[in-house]
């Protein structure tokens, strides 16, 4: 079972997803936490270039085929092979974040980010897509208050850039109404871990 995460920046996909995976690991299940862009070596080099601070020059369409190429073989390396031997795989990010960010927020349509992906992805979707639904400003908040968390190219964007992500994702919603499921991210780290838990637990039992 292939199961996503989805949201803006400091919506926590990445420290909820890292819980979950830890509680169903502890029911003796097999499963592979990954992320993307990233999760196997050639893929977190491709992150890298994306990310860089310093390549503000980056032109749309090159960000949106690297994602899509970091994408290709991470499901190839990674993903493909862990659930063919049936394990569920819990990914950070997935194809929706491509809509919402480079299709939408940047402008470049999601339908024409759709193409591009389907050629990465040969139409792998996932099972179940948890979205990860964060006022902006809080999301933004908690990445300031994260010092953990490495500065990237997307944080020099401005407010309203995020605003647009979050259109993106609320459009993409609707028009993947049966695969994505909202979570409301604003709330206590347990509360959504709790919901999270549900959900992943309920699409195991059907
Ligand atoms: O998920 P994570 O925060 O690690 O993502 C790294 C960065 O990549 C974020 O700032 C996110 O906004 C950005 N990103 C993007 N387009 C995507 C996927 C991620 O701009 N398709
Ligand atoms: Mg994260």
């Amino acid at each position: 079972i292939f199961i996503t995460v989805e949201g803006p920046e400091g919506a926590g996909k990445t420290t909820v997803l890292a819980e979950a995976a830890t509680q169903l690991q502890n029911k003796g299940l097999d499963i592979v936490l990954t992320r993307e862009p990233g999760g196997i070596r050639i893929a977190e080099q491709i992150r890298q270039v994306i990310l860089n601070t310093e390549n503000t020059e980056m032109d749309g369409r090159t960000e949106a085929l690297l994602y899509a190429a970091a994408r290709r073989q991470h499901l190839v390396e990674k993903v493909i092979p862990a659930l063919d031997r049936g394990a569920i795989v819990l990914c950070d990010r997935f194809i929706d974040s491509s809509l919402a960010y480079q299709g939408f927020a940047r402008g470049l349509g999601i339908q024409e980010v759709y193409a591009i992906n389907q050629f990465a992805t040969q139409g792998i979707m996932p099972d179940l897509t948890l979205y990860f639904d964060v006022d902006i400003e809080l999301g933004l908040k908690r990445i300031e208050q994260n010092n953990k968390r490495e500065i990237n190219r997307l944080d020099l964007e401005a407010i309203d850039f995020h605003s647009r992500v979050k259109a993106g994702f609320e459009n993409i919603i609707e028009t993947f109404s049966d695969r994505i499921q909202r979570v409301d991210a604003n709330k206590s780290f347990e509360e959504v871990c709790t919901e999270v838990m549900e959900k992943i637990t309920q699409k195991l039992n059907e």
